[in-house]
């Protein structure tokens, strides 16, 4: 059977873009610049073009770590400066998109003790350290580039029959070198749930261990095979703190590449308010009103007490959605 694929228009494209910058809440990680332009991505000769363009950007990213210039913004690199600099494969680039008629690459550089030295007063950061001084364009950009680099280092060998793979479709797939396999993977994002529980005056927060001291967040927890988003939000709700809930409403999503996840937030009514951990996830959770919340200092603050999950975070947005709702 054949199906009828519709190429989208220059004048569709940007209309799906508007509505993807206007439908996105104001998260961290969301609302990228980019065009992805996935139809192109298997044009070996656009790819080329864009690349020797003059206008080609291409994001570094070593260790899981971005070039960061000493103002705090993210120091990308053109074709020129990334060949003059760096030994420049160009058959490892990944094509990210465009944004103003630029073409966006990433490229990892192979893992090293010492930082590669780029002859730029820039710095390799992780991505975290710097969230809340970047632009949020760069933000998410970076991103996008750090889960891509990531996936490929991780999948440098076939799941299927442990041949080297080989990059593909643009960067965004790897195919299995073994002619008699030739299994091709694709870029994963592994869903993760992220709910605030509440039973209509107060809200369920929980705590890790290896948290902040004092940080209370929203609780969390991994898709399984097999589950519906719904059926997660209830059995991560139920393992982590005992409470039954009802009602599972999806509120928004975050990309969150430490490495490879997407956070799915929702918020859930209680139908229990017992609180039994059934798991060792949490060493604490409790239900806290509006007020209390008033109370909580932010993240890094020097206060003794209780604190909120960072501002880039979906958990942080599910509480203030729900606090000021
Ligand atoms: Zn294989």
């Amino acid at each position: 059977m054949l199906y009828y694929q519709a190429t989208p228009t220059t004048a569709h494209k940007h209309q799906i873009m508007s509505l993807q910058k206007h439908s996105s809440p104001p998260l961290t990680f969301t609302a990228g610049p980019l065009d992805r332009d996935a139809l192109a991505r298997t044009n070996e000769k656009k790819f080329g073009t864009r690349l020797k363009s003059g206008k080609a950007r291409i994001v570094i990213v070593w260790n899981q770590q971005h070039l960061i210039s000493p103002n705090h913004r993210a120091l990308i690199l053109s074709y020129n400066e990334a060949a003059r600099m760096i030994d420049l494969d160009t058959s490892l680039l990944v094509f990210l998109g465009i944004a103003d008629e630029e073409p966006w690459f990433a490229l990892g550089l192979p893992g090293s003790d010492t930082p590669p030295d780029v002859g730029k007063p820039a710095k390799f950061v992780m991505l975290n350290d710097v969230i809340a001084l970047l632009p949020a364009s760069e933000a998410s950009t970076l991103a996008y580039a750090r889960a891509m680099v990531i996936w490929h280092f991780n999948h440098l060998h076939c799941g299927r029959c442990g041949a080297a793979t080989k990059i593909s479709e643009s960067g965004h797939s790897r195919i299995c070198t073994n002619t008699a396999c030739m299994y091709r993977s694709f870029p994963r994002t592994d869903p993760a749930v992220i709910t605030l529980v509440t039973d209509g005056q107060r809200c369920l927060l929980g705590r890790q261990p290896e948290w902040p001291a004092g940080m209370y967040s929203t609780i969390a927890g991994f898709v399984e095979p097999g589950e519906t988003l719904e059926e997660t939000v209830r059995r991560e709700v139920y393992e982590e703190t005992g409470v039954m809930i009802d009602a599972v409403h999806y509120v928004a999503s975050q990309p969150w590449p430490f490495p490879s996840s997407i956070m799915l937030g929702f918020r859930a009514k209680a139908l229990s308010t017992a609180i039994r951990r059934g798991d060792d996830e949490l060493e604490d959770c409790r239900w806290f009103a509006r007020d209390e919340i008033d109370d909580f200092s932010d993240l890094g603050s020097t206060n003794i007490g209780f604190k909120l999950p960072g501002r880039h975070s979906i958990a942080r947005f599910l509480i203030e959605d729900w606090r000021h709702g």
